[in-house]
């Protein structure tokens, strides 16, 4: 049986039962898309969770993005999620990323407006047709058979549904450290879910321990920001959704500053009382964001770090110094920030602080997100090991989106490794498992050259039309850019031009006696719309939009076809020996640290090499290349 229809019994305010298709349980990252993304299928769906002013609230930076994660947010725009367009809403300083790198490679990010992001998250939860805000801690599921049916809240009040998502983040028996400080809670200023974490126990799951960290935040009116390096925002703004064309808010700039001598002295002659280095905390932080005390210890011979001084709102003075996240008590904190050039003055209004938790084995899960071996039970977000408002509202989609499958009786969505970085995650996640806070990068993924930013829309809009997840504008949005891309590859393929012609327009081209479309000539270094408009009027009437995009395609176009050739090999070439002469000095574009333990495991065939840690598919890739020429050299 199924509940087609919600209904609800609410008694003087107090809600008491209800019945959904879709429970989500939390109001953060992952919790907001996965509530949207079920609500869209058309599932009844409740989010409940802790406080209604907690939703879409930023626990950490104030910003949303970045390398591989804004890969991400494109992702879900393209499903139409929520993340890109609230991100858009609440910006105050776009930044692209690796703007001097190929497009593959760049990542848009936006610092934003903390309250204003989660006032429009607020708005657009409300707003969502099919989505009810509940209320309420839950505290217990409701079981039928191997089947979750429900959940229990601390009032006792029951909510009845066909599928469950939790994505409770950092909040499972959450324990806050400043110093030798320690008290449970889920983040500053909010309790822990304890009984929940309890509850969770008797399934039996593979639990772990994670840790992360956030910096003070600094009262921006005590910051000497006359003596500041600042920086700007680009002039051409890159937005997060397919549908925004222009900024919302006014634009800031961010301050930049760094430690010194002194600092680093201040944090290694206290290091033994940061809760991270005094043994008060077991759980393992993410190495790629390591808070001030992991620098000045791992990085010992660096006499000064970069901080990034990020505005957290227009009227809101508040200061987020990004890369000084810190569990050191807090008159350590004010020694050291004090220490730093323009922060002289500068007043804490929150300390740093560093949060242990418990996480889920994400190799419990299917690549759905449910739980292996039970129906109806979903996670998302923090809870499977990952770090990152990103990587939480991408598996919300994907656990969202499932659930509403599963409650209304559909088959069940499946994002693969070749189409997206959610189906990278996905599979990461749920193979692997984590061994560390898990975050995005572009390295991550083996046809990153095709798994571009700019074309998330053209390889996942058609999917989210065909599960149901997409609205109206989107849908008619959508529909009009593959047509004007279409007509505008017809144009630029239905006629070749002569050697001669083409170097008459400008072009440098062998004079080889090929015949070439403009299409083709695009994919050439260096040669852009301007220069094909030389050949035929017809080219400049084409829209800058899809001007832009053709010449992205284009560039990649030879490269992504000897890429797909290259991933089909690759699966043949698991076998392929390693020798024990191989040197993996002479691989650059492995990390030093990859480096490292492939030396210690001394794999023997490329699948065991992919199962070294930290292994990515592009790292592989390079190993295969490399071993293929060695041998070539060795026999030659
Ligand atoms: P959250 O955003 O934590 O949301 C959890 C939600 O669940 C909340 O709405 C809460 O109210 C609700 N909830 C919990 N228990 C219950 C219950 N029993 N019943 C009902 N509702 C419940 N990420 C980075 O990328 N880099 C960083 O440096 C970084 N530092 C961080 C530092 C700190 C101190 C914290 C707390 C987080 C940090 N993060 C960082 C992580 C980032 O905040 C999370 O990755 C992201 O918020 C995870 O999203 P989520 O939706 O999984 O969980």
């Amino acid at each position: 049986m199924r509940f087609s229809r919600a209904f609800a019994l609410v008694n003087n305010g107090v809600f008491h039962v209800k019945h959904f298709d879709v429970i989500v349980v939390g109001g953060g990252h992952a919790g907001t898309e996965a509530a949207h993304a079920a609500a869209r299928m058309g599932a009844q769906t409740a989010l409940i969770t802790l406080s209604e002013s907690g939703i879409g609230v930023m626990s950490c930076n104030p910003a949303i993005g970045g390398l591989g994660k804004g890969h991400l947010v494109r992702e879900i725009d393209a499903l139409d999620g929520v993340m890109g367009r609230i991100a858009d809403r609440a910006g105050i300083q776009f930044r692209l990323l690796n703007r001097r790198k190929g497009p593959a490679v760049q990542g848009p990010r936006a610092q934003s407006d903390r309250k204003i992001y989660r006032n429009q998250m607020l708005q657009a939860t409300k707003d969502q047709v099919g989505l009810t805000i509940v209320v309420g801690e839950v505290v217990d599921l409701i079981m039928t058979g191997a089947s979750v049916t429900g959940v229990r809240l601390a009032d006792g009040a029951e909510v009845f549904a066909r599928a469950v998502v939790l994505t409770t983040g950092t909040f499972l028996r959450g324990v806050i450290h400043i110093g030798d400080v320690s008290r449970s809670g889920g983040r500053m200023g909010d309790p822990a879910a304890v009984r929940l974490a309890e509850r969770i126990d008797d399934f039996g799951l593979p639990l772990g321990r994670l840790k992360t960290g956030t910096p003070p935040r600094l009262d921006g009116r005590t910051i000497n920001w006359n003596i500041l390096e600042s920086q700007p925002g680009d002039d051409d703004p890159t937005f997060f959704s397919f549908l925004s064309k222009s900024t919302f808010a006014a634009q800031l700039p961010c301050g930049i500053t760094h430690t010194n001598a002194q600092t680093h002295d201040i944090i290694r002659e206290n290091i033994s009382k940061s809760a991270m280095y005094g043994g008060h905390i077991d759980g393992i932080g993410p190495r790629y964001c390591p808070s001030i005390e992991d620098k000045i210890v791992r990085f010992g011979d660096k006499d000064s770090h970069q901080i990034f001084l990020e505005p957290e709102g227009i009227d809101d003075p508040t200061v987020y110094p990004n890369g000084i996240s810190t569990s050191l008590p807090v008159d350590v904190q004010e020694a050291y920030v004090a220490s730093i050039y323009g922060l002289e003055n500068a007043k804490i209004l929150q300390p740093g602080y560093a949060i242990e938790y418990d996480y889920v084995d994400p190799r419990a899960l299917t690549s759905q997100l449910a739980v292996a071996g039970f129906s109806g039970l979903y996670f998302a977000g923090q809870i499977n090991g990952t770090t990152g408002y990103e990587e939480a509202a991408a598996q919300g989609m994907v656990a969202g989106l499932n659930a509403a499958c599963l409650a209304l009786e559909r088959d069940a969505v499946h994002f693969s490794r070749a189409e997206s970085y959610i189906g990278v995650m996905i599979d990461d996640l749920t193979t692997k498992g984590v061994s560390e806070p898990y975050r995005m990068f572009t390295s991550r993924a083996e046809f990153r050259l095709s798994l571009r930013a700019d074309n998330a829309d053209q390889r996942l809009t058609p999917l989210g039309l065909q599960v149901g997840c997409v609205g109206e504008p989107r849908k008619a949005a959508f529909n009009n850019k593959i047509a004007r891309l279409e007509n505008a590859r017809n144009t630029l393929t239905e006629k070749d031009f002569t050697p001669k012609e083409i170097a008459a327009a400008g072009i440098k081209i062998n004079q080889d006696g090929s015949r070439r479309d403009a299409y083709t000539l695009l994919a050439f270094p260096g040669v852009t719309f301007p220069d094909i408009g030389q050949l035929c009027d017809g080219f400049g009437q084409i829209d800058e939009e899809i001007q832009r995009q053709l010449e992205r395609e284009a560039l990649y176009e030879n490269y992504i076809q000897r890429q797909r050739r290259d991933i089909e090999l690759m699966q043949r070439d698991q076998m392929h020996k390693i020798p024990a002469w191989f040197n993996y000095d002479n691989l650059s574009g492995l990390s030093n640290e990859l480096r490292a333990k492939l030396r210690a495991a001394r794999p023997e065939t490329l699948a065991q090499a992919g199962r070294v840690e930290g292994m990515t598919p592009a790292a592989l890739t390079l190993i295969l290349a490399k071993l293929r020429q060695s041998e070539k050299q060795r026999t030659a």
